[in-house]
C-alpha cells in the first residue's frame, strides 16, 4: 500500500487528510522517530561511544540502578543534557496544530524527551515517563531534587531517599494512569496516527491494533515498513518532519 512515488504519497495525503477531516476523536501514538529528526539518539543510538560497552540491562533496569547508581545517572544526565539542546521539530508543531483542529485528540507517547509539551500539545500520555523529571524511590512520586554532597547522588528534598530518573525501565509496568487512557483512546477513536514507532513494542503496538479491530482509519507514518504497515489503512513512508505538515496543509 505504501508507494514510493510523489503521485501515490499525494493521493494517501488527500485520503489521511479526508478522515482527519470528518474526524470526531483523532488516537495519535509516537515513538522514537519523531525525536530522531530532533537529533535525540534513539535508545540503542545512545549507547554509543562512552557507553558502547555497556548493555541496556546495565544501565535501564531497576536491577542496574540498585547495583550502581552512580553509572545509571551518569547516564541519564548525559541523555538529559541531549534532550535540553534538541528543539522540537515541524512534526511535533504540526501534531499541536492537528489537536487544535479537530474534537478530540488524545497524544500517546513512547518518547520520554517532552519535546510535544515543549511544542504545545496538552495532555500527553507519556507511557515510558518524562527523562527530566525525578523520582523518590521511597515515595515513588515526582520529587524536587537536592544534592547530597557526599556521594554526588540526588536525594529527595522532601524525604532524602535516592531519586531516580522517572522513566520505566526494562521489567517495569507503564504508568496505570496513561495506560488505561491510552486504551480508551484507541477503542474510542475513528483516525488512528501511528508516528515513527516500529510498532514492536508492547503494549503501545496493541493500541493500534484495538484501533484496527474498532474498524478505525488508521494511519502509519514512519521512514521504514513496520509490521503495522500491512494492516494500515494508508501508509506515509518518510519523515513525520515533512508528512505531518503536509496532512495539516491537505486538511485546510
Ligand atoms: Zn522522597
Amino acid at each position: 500500500m505504501s508507494s514510493g512515488s510523489a503521485a501515490g504519497w499525494g493521493e494517501s495525503i488527500a485520503q489521511a487528510a479526508e478522515a482527519l477531516r470528518k474526524a470526531r476523536h483523532v488516537c495519535v501514538l509516537t515513538g522514537a522517530g519523531i525525536s530522531a529528526e530532533s537529533g535525540i539518539p534513539t535508545f540503542r543510538d545512545a549507547l554509543t561511544g562512552l557507553w558502547s560497552k555497556f548493555s541496556p540491562q546495565e544501565l535501564a533496569t531497576p536491577e542496574a540502578f540498585a547495583r550502581d547508581p552512580e553509572t545509571v545517572w551518569s547516564w541519564y544526565e548525559w541523555r538529559r543534557e541531549l534532550v535540553r539542546q534538541a528543539q522540537p521539530n515541524a512534526g511535533h508543531l504540526a501534531l499541536a496544530e492537528l489537536a487544535r483542529r479537530v474534537p478530540g485528540l488524545t497524544l500517546v507517547t513512547q518518547n520520554v524527551d517532552g519535546l510535544h509539551q515543549r511544542a504545545g500539545s496538552q495532555g500527553v500520555l507519556e507511557y515510558h515517563g518524562n527523562i527530566l523529571r525525578d523520582r523518590c524511590t521511597v515515595e515513588q512520586i515526582v520529587a524536587e531534587r537536592s544534592e547530597d554532597t557526599r556521594t554526588g547522588l540526588p536525594r529527595c528534598a522532601a524525604c532524602g531517599g535516592l531519586l531516580r530518573p522517572d522513566v520505566v525501565w526494562f521489567g517495569e509496568a507503564i504508568p496505570a494512569g496513561p495506560m488505561t487512557l491510552a486504551a480508551a483512546a484507541a477503542e474510542d477513536c475513528d483516525v488512528f496516527l501511528s508516528v515513527g514507532t516500529s510498532s514492536l513494542v508492547y503494549p503501545a503496538a496493541g493500541l493500534a491494533e484495538v484501533a484496527l479491530r474498532r474498524r478505525a482509519t488508521v494511519v502509519e507514518i514512519n521512514l521504514n515498513e513496520t509490521d503495522l504497515s500491512p494492516h494500515a489503512d494508508l501508509v506515509l513512508a518518510g519523515p513525520s518532519g515533512q508528512m505531518l505538515p503536509a496532512l495539516l496543509q491537505a486538511m485546510s
